[in-house]
């Protein structure tokens, strides 16, 4: 579903990938784990389209995607302190995305409905985000995200600045809705816990190169 072969980032000077390959197979919930600088986001970013590589390709369904602008990658994408747009309610949040990826007015409705129903926030569908708590603002990008279905959803530290409980409560939930909706799933955090939690597959980074890769079991025991 999504392979990154031998991806190197320079900066300048500063090497922030270092010849990094991994694949991810339909469905599966990936996530990079390590410390901060350790070069997470930058890979995030590259398969977004938002950062170009030094070296190395993206594929996506077996597509070589490199050098190819984010909008025609069909990826979602939730950073940390996601900022949904303050001067839209939730429903025109959420509508905003599935009208840039064509959309029409009924099938709009109808995945609108779902997707605020599948994070729980079908209440404050004509509210604006700055009425909402932390928690549910973060559901609104999620769901912004998923809503016209992409081929792989990248979450990067989606639960930063929320409390230890709410962090919890929300992993919980996005590790159901992802089996839910089964969509390809890349996750970024330097939190331990929280990759062996919710991952079928961890790829443990440091300095820009893989340390390690595989099952929570797996990279428990080592
Ligand atoms: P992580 O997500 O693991 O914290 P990053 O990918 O953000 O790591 O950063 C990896 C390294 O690249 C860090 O040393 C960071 O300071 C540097 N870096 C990230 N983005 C840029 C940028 N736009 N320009 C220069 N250096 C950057
Ligand atoms: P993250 O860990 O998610 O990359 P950061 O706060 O490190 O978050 O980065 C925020 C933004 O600043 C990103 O666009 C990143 O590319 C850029 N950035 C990060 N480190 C540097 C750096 N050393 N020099 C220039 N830009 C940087």
């Amino acid at each position: 579903m999504l392979e990154v072969e031998n991806l190197t980032k320079f900066y300048g000077d500063l090497l922030a990938v270092n010849d990094l390959s991994f694949k991810i197979e339909e469905g599966e919930f990936g996530t990079l784990l390590g410390p901060s600088g350790c070069g997470k986001s930058t890979t995030l970013r590259t398969i977004a389209g938002l950062v170009e590589p030094t070296e190395g390709g993206i594929y996506l369904r077996g597509d070589d995607v490199t050098g190819q602008p984010p909008n025609e990658r069909n990826i979602g994408l939730v950073f940390q302190d996601s900022a949904t747009f303050p001067h839209m309610t939730v429903e025109e949040n959420i509508e905003y995305g599935l009208k840039m990826n064509g959309f029409g007015p009924d099938e709009r409705e109808e995945q609108i409905t779902k997707y605020l129903d599948l994070v729980q926030i079908s209440e404050y569908r004509d509210h604006r985000p700055t009425e909402l708590s932390g928690g549910q603002e973060r559901r609104v990008s999620i769901a912004r995200a998923l809503a016209y279905e992409p081929d792989i959803l990248l979450l990067d530290e989606p639960l930063t600045g929320l409390d230890r409980v709410l962090r919890q409560d929300l992993r919980n939930e996005i590790k159901q809705i992802q089996r839910e909706v089964e969509v390809t799933t890349l996750y970024v955090t330097h939190d331990q816990e929280e990759a062996l939690s919710m991952s079928d597959k961890i790829l443990v980074l440091d300095d820009g190169e893989k340390q390690q890769e595989g099952s929570p079991t797996e990279i428990y025991d080592d």
